[in-house]
């Protein structure tokens, strides 16, 4: 898997930031970003298990679609790599790290729905993926209905514990952990049957190395998930910004150069990039 390296980004920050601190400059803001770029730092909340989309590598640098639009949007808002922190935001941390001003935007496959609104405010959608299963590549799980009876994994926090609870399949015995990687060994050591979450996610697991061959994707849509970028509630200011970010990574190419280099080793086949504000119900 192809994967973009910033530790040179982060070692360059650590120079910036000792060297603010020598000085006595009050450059490096404990904040999250003010938004107006210069000598400041921005906090991004991200993904770190999830391959392809947003990933911690061991050695500290972060790969994965999120991670790029992530970085493109920063740009746009006037902030260089190196003055990036990414913070990793749980499914179920997401709405409170904005509501707490933890971070000042999220990009890590946060479906827009109008519960999260109520809380948060969204800019995009910047890409339509769906709920689908993960099973080991020798069941017989091929439908949602198949789940019931049972074991079940998805993480708290996510749209895609809620469908299971509310539509696709109430009777499955659901376990629901922080992250999807929980998810993933539990699969592989048997204890569950099937993790369920989005196709965009299940595709970067099933395609790493060390699982070559063990999981299969039941290739059903079960739900439309618009992923957008999180912002504090009432932060119109960066949500329109971002928009105007993300209409501008399509255009110019940048966001299907982001789609080749993450979902191209997963060979996952995503939908075309959405409009800004156009939601797939
Ligand atoms: N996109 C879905 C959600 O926002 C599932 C993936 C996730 O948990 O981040 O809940």
């Amino acid at each position: 898997m192809k994967l973009r390296k910033v530790t040179a980004a982060a070692a360059a920050a650590v120079v910036l930031s000792l060297t603010a601190t020598a000085c006595g400059g009050d450059n490096d803001k404990n904040d999250s970003g003010s938004g107006s770029g210069g000598g400041d730092k921005i906090k991004i909340g991200i993904k770190y298990d999830q391959p392809g989309l947003g990933l911690k590598e061991p050695d500290g640098s972060f790969s994965g679609f999120d991670v790029d639009v992530a970085t493109y949007v920063a740009k746009e808002l006037g902030y260089k790599p190196d003055q990036i922190e990414f913070v990793e935001t749980k499914s179920a941390d997401r709405e409170n790290a904005l509501a707490r001003g933890d971070v000042k935007f999220i990009a890590a496959t946060y479906s827009i729905n109008d519960e999260r609104k109520q809380k948060v405010d969204f800019a995009g959608p910047y890409l339509l993926a769906h709920q689908d299963l993960l099973v080991k590549a020798d069941s017989d799980i091929s439908q949602g209905t198949d789940l019931n009876g049972k074991k079940l994994c998805s993480v708290t926090g996510s749209t895609s514990a809620q469908n299971v609870k509310d539509t696709i399949a109430p009777k499955a015995n659901l376990r629901q952990y922080g992250g999807y990687s929980e998810c993933l060994a539990g699969l592989q050591s048997g204890a569950v049957d099937a993790l369920t979450t989005d196709d965009s996610i299940l595709a970067g697991f099933a395609a790493q190395d060390k699982y070559e061959g063990q999981f299969k994707l039941a290739g059903l849509k079960l739900s439309n998930e618009n992923y957008g970028v999180g912002v504090k509630k009432g932060d119109k200011e960066t949500a329109d910004k971002i928009n105007a970010a993300l209409e501008k990574m399509v255009s110019d190419g940048a966001w299907q150069k982001a789609v080749d280099d993450n979902f191209g080793p997963a060979s996952y086949k995503n939908e075309p990039a959405p409009k800004i504000g156009a939601i797939v119900k």
